[in-house]
C-alpha cells in the first residue's frame, strides 16, 4: 500500500481576496509547479476534492457561522452584479469573493474525503492542496485568511463518522492555530501539538490552555534545531503516551526563514524531519494514517519547496 493522496480541486484557485493579498492563487500553482518539477506528481495519487455538505461543517462550527458565510457568499454576486468589486470583507485580512464559498468547501471536503480514504485503506496518508486555510477560523467566525477550519472538520468527522476514539492535531505553522484550539480545547478525543512564533498573530496560545493542547511558543528567529529539540522533548512524548489512531496536519510553511509572514528559520529539511517524526507516530499507532490540510505559506518558492519535501516524506521516496 504506502500510497499517498494528493487532493485539490481548480475551484481553491478562484477564491481570491484582491490584488496583492498574500494567501494568493498562486500558491497552489507554486505547489504544483515545485511538485511536477521534482516529480512528486507521479509518486502521489491525484484525487479531486468534493465539495463539503455545509451540514458536516457544523460538527465544528456553530450553525449560524456556516449560514452567515452561505449568506456572505449570496451578497457577494449581488455586489458584484450590482457593478461592485465583489468583494466582501469578514475581517480586516479576509475576504470572500463570488468563489470563495465553493472553495472553501472544496478544502473542507478535500480532508474529509482523505479521511474517508485513508480510513478505507486506500491511501496511507494524504496531503490536500486547498485554500483557503482554516486554523484560523473559529466555532463561530472567520478570520485570519480562514473561512471555515478545515482540520477541525475533519478530526470531528473522524470521531463521530468513523467512530475513532483518538485523534492528534499537529500544527507547525508559524501562527498558533487559535480557531482549531477554539472548537477542539477540553475535547479529550483530540490532542493538539502546536509550535509558533510568539508574541505574534493571533497573539494567543501563549499560556493557560485546555490539558488536551500542548502549544509550544517560541520566540521569533528560533532556528530548526532548536525546534526539533522541542519537538522531541515535548510533541513526540505526549502523542506517544496519546496512542492517536489517526494524525491531522495543519501544515502551514510560513515558518519557513524565507518566508516575510513570519521571522522563524525552518528549513525544507526541517519539514521533512517533523513529517517523518508525525510519520513514526502514526505508523506505531495509527495504521499510518496522516491527512495533512495546507495552511500557510506565503514565499512561493520556499512554499513549493517546502511542500515538495513534505510530499516527499509522507510518500516515502
Ligand atoms: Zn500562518
Amino acid at each position: 500500500m504506502h500510497k499517498t493522496g494528493y487532493f485539490t480541486h481548480p475551484d481553491c484557485r478562484l477564491h481570491d481576496m484582491g490584488r496583492g493579498h498574500p494567501e494568493c492563487p498562486q500558491r497552489l500553482d507554486a505547489i504544483e509547479d515545485r511538485l511536477l518539477a521534482a516529480r512528486l506528481l507521479d509518486v502521489v495519487e491525484r484525487r479531486e476534492a468534493p465539495l463539503a455538505s455545509p451540514e458536516l461543517l457544523e460538527l465544528a462550527h456553530d450553525r449560524m457561522h456556516v449560514a452567515a458565510m452561505r449568506g456572505v457568499a449570496q451578497e457577494v454576486r449581488e455586489e458584484e452584479d450590482a457593478g461592485g468589486d465583489g468583494l466582501v470583507f469578514l475581517d480586516p485580512d479576509t475576504a470572500m469573493n463570488r468563489h470563495s464559498w465553493n472553495a472553501a468547501l472544496r478544502a473542507a471536503g478535500a480532508a474529509m474525503a482523505a479521511t474517508d480514504a485513508v480510513m478505507a485503506g486506500e491511501l496511507e496518508n494524504a496531503f490536500c492542496a486547498v485554500r483557503p486555510p482554516g486554523h484560523h477560523a473559529c466555532r463561530d467566525r472567520a478570520m485570519g485568511f480562514c473561512i471555515i477550519n478545515n482540520v477541525a472538520v475533519a478530526a470531528r468527522y473522524a470521531l463521530e463518522r468513523h467512530g475513532l476514539q483518538r485523534v492528534a492535531v499537529v500544527d507547525f505553522d508559524v501562527h498558533h492555530g487559535n480557531g482549531t484550539e477554539d472548537i477542539l480545547a477540553g475535547d479529550a478525543r483530540v490532542l493538539m501539538v502546536g509550535i509558533f512564533q510568539h508574541p505574534f498573530y493571533p497573539y494567543s496560545g501563549g499560556n493557560g490552555s485546555a490539558p488536551n493542547m500542548v502549544n509550544l511558543p517560541v520566540p521569533a528567529y528560533t532556528k530548526g534545531p532548536a525546534i526539533r529539540d522541542l519537538v522531541e522533548k515535548h510533541w513526540l512524548p505526549r502523542l506517544e503516551d496519546f496512542r492517536p489512531e489517526m494524525i491531522f496536519i495543519s501544515a502551514g510553511f510560513d515558518a519557513h526563514r524565507e518566508d516575510d509572514l513570519g521571522q522563524l528559520g525552518l528549513v525544507e529539511d526541517d519539514y521533512a524531519w517533523l513529517t517523518q517524526q508525525i510519520k513514526a507516530v502514526a505508523r506505531r499507532h495509527a495504521k499510518g494514517r496522516i491527512v495533512s490540510s495546507l495552511e500557510g505559506g506565503y514565499n512561493l518558492d520556499a512554499l513549493g519547496r517546502s511542500v515538495a519535501a513534505h510530499v516527499r516524506a509522507l510518500a516515502d521516496v
